[in-house]
C-alpha cells in the first residue's frame, strides 16, 4: 500500500506513521517531496488500511494488491479449467446448464431434460432446496427433488447442478449433483463457503444482490483458501434503480472478472432479465462479452411453473437461442456443442 501524508503533516507524525507500519512487520520506503511525504509499504505482515488512514498527518491510504490472493490472476495467471468428468468449464467450449428453476415432478423433470439435452445442454439445472423471498413461496421438493433430477441427468447424460442454501444440506447434495450452486442470496453466508471449501465437488457461486466484484471475488477466496480450487463464478443481475428488469445484467462483470481472476466465469440470463422475452439477449451478449459458460431455465411448461415460469424458457425458444449461440461462439475463438447439429443438419 501507499501512504499518503497531509501537505503538513510533522517530522513526529511520519515517524509514528513509519514505526507503526514497522510494528506490523512492513517494510517502509519514504519519500519526501516539496510538499508532500509518501510512504510505500511492503511486506507480508498485516496491516489495518483502516486504523493507518486515521493516524495523525495521514491523507490518504491506497492499496495496490488485491486483497483476494487465491482468486486473483497475480496468484494464478493461466484460466482455471473447473472438470467435471467429460465436461470442461472454462476451456475452448462453451458449457450452457439449462433446465427448471425447480425440480417439481417427474413428469416435468424429465421433460426439460429431455428437451435442454437434445438443444445441446451439457448440465441439468434444477433446484431442489429453493431460497425464496416468501416463506409463502414453494420452497422445493428437498430430496425427493434431488431423486428426481439425478434421475434425469443419467438418462440423458448430463451433469447435475443443484442449489445448496445450509451446511446441513451439503453432504446429502452431494449424494446426487455434481456441482453445488450458491445462490444470490447466500453469496455472502461465510459458515456455507467455509463448509464448501472442504467439498470435493465444484461450486457455482453466483453474485449477490448488491455484491460488488471485490466482495464476490473475497467470496470466492472463502471456498479457495478452504482447498477447493473448482470454483465457478456466475453473473446473475444485480440490483440498481432500473426497475424495468428484475435485475440489471452487468454485462461488464464478465470482462472485468476476466481481468482480475483465473476463475470461469458463467452468465445467468434467466434470473438478469426475469421475463423470457429477454432472455435470448442477453444470453448471446454474455457469450460475445467471454462468458465460459451460461446457466438458464427452461421449463417443458413455463406457464406453469411453480417458481420463475415467467422467465423461463421454452424448449423451442432455447433450442433457437442454442442455434444462434453455435453462430456467435466462433467468432470469438470458442465452440459451443455440435452434437444436435450433426444429429439433424444445420437447417432443421
Ligand atoms: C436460481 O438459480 O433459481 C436462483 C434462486 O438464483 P439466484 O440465487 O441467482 O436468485
Ligand atoms: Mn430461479
Amino acid at each position: 500500500m501507499v501512504v499518503v501524508m497531509k501537505e503538513r503533516a510533522t517530522e513526529a507524525q511520519i515517524d509514528a506513521v513509519i514505526a507503526r507500519l514497522v510494528e506490523s512487520g512492513m517494510d517502509v520506503h519514504r519519500s519526501s517531496g516539496a510538499t508532500r511525504t509518501v510512504l510505500g509499504v511492503v511486506g507480508t505482515g498485516k496491516v489495518d488500511k483502516g486504523l493507518i488512514e486515521i493516524l495523525d498527518g495521514v491523507h490518504e491510504v491506497i492499496r495496490i494488491t488485491e486483497p483476494y490472493k487465491l482468486a486473483g490472476r497475480t496468484f494464478k495467471g493461466d484460466d482455471t479449467v473447473v472438470i467435471v468428468d467429460d465436461v470442461r468449464v472454462g476451456g475452448d467450449e462453451v458449457i450452457v446448464m439449462a433446465g427448471p428453476c425447480s425440480a417439481e415432478n417427474e413428469a416435468q423433470v424429465m421433460a426439460s431434460a429431455a428437451a435442454v439435452k437434445r438443444a445441446g445442454a451439457k448440465v441439468l439445472r434444477g433446484g431442489a432446496f429453493k431460497p425464496r423471498s416468501s416463506p409463502y413461496s414453494f420452497q422445493g421438493l428437498g430430496e425427493e427433488g434431488l431423486r428426481l433430477l439425478r434421475s434425469a441427468a443419467n438418462t440423458h447424460n448430463l451433469k447435475l447442478i443443484s442449489e445448496v442454501m445450509d451446511i446441513s444440506q451439503i453432504d446429502l447434495i452431494a449424494k446426487y449433483a455434481d456441482i453445488f450452486q450458491v445462490g444470490a442470496r447466500n453469496m455472502q453466508n461465510f459458515t456455507l463457503l467455509r463448509e464448501l471449501g472442504h467439498a470435493r465437488k465444484p461450486v457455482l457461486l453466483k453474485r449477490g444482490l448488491s455484491a460488488t466484484i471485490e466482495e464476490w471475488l473475497m467470496s470466492a477466496e472463502y471456498i479457495l483458501s478452504g482447498g477447493n480450487k473448482d470454483v465457478i463464478l456466475c453473473e446473475r443481475g444485480i440490483r440498481t434503480f432500473e426497475t424495468a428488469t428484475r435485475n440489471t445484467f452487468d454485462i461488464s462483470a464478465i470482462a472485468v472478472v476476466k481481468k482480475l481472476s483465473h476463475l470461469p466465469i458463467v452468465a445467468d440470463p434467466s434470473h438478469g432479465a426475469g421475463r423470457r422475452d429477454m432472455v435470448a439477449q442477453l444470453a448471446r451478449a454474455a457469450v460475445a462479452a467471454g462468458a465460459d459458460g451460461l446457466i438458464i431455465e427452461v421449463h417443458d411448461n413455463p406457464d406453469r411453473a411453480l417458481s420463475d415460469g415467467a422467465q423461463s424458457l421454452f424448449p423451442a425458444q432455447f433450442d433457437r437461442l442454442m442455434a444462434e449461440l453455435r453462430i456467435i461462439a466462433p467468432a470469438i475463438g470458442r465452440s459451443i456443442c455440435l452434437e444436435p447439429v450433426a444429429r439433424r443438419g444445420w437447417a432443421r
